[in-house]
């Protein structure tokens, strides 16, 4: 079983391989567990992403007024489609949450980082397109 956090109400999901693809929903707020739409994260949503999905968690660390995030917020979504459900993609608002963007060390944004096993595997700072996005994420994950 892979547990999968739910990307609306965080709670963990025990769900068979085979059906996390398309058809899963949460247990508890019944939203699909992939919907090709990045998750939205607080401080405790993130903390909770990174611990306990059994997939990798790639954050996009981003805030409104930072022009080149907002230039690569299709991007991530265009990802997220080509990624999921392998990879989970959640983006992290780095003004409404400080304390989590500096618990992980952010000192420029945009930057992603990689996450398995509650460990970070990669980071990479600066706006890339969907194309790079995804090839990153392959090169990192081996
Ligand atoms: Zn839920």
């Amino acid at each position: 079983m892979l547990e999968i956090v739910c990307p609306n109400c965080a709670a963990v999901n025990r769900v068979p391989p085979e059906r996390a693809a398309s058809s899963a929903r949460c247990g508890k707020c019944k939203v699909a567990l992939f919907s090709g739409e990045p998750a939205e994260l607080d401080a405790a949503s993130l903390a909770r992403h990174i611990a306990r999905n059994s997939i990798p968690v790639l954050i996009d660390f981003w805030a409104d007024w930072c022009g080149p995030c907002k230039m690569m917020a299709p991007e991530f979504r265009k990802a997220a489609v080509a990624l999921e459900p392998q990879v989970r993609l959640a983006k992290l608002d780095t003004e409404a949450a400080p304390s989590a963007a500096a618990a992980h060390g952010i000192r420029s944004i945009p930057t992603m980082i990689l996450f398995r096993n509650g460990q970070e595997l990669a980071r990479q700072s600066g706006a890339m397109p969907a194309g790079q996005i995804v090839q990153w994420l392959r090169d990192a994950l081996g």
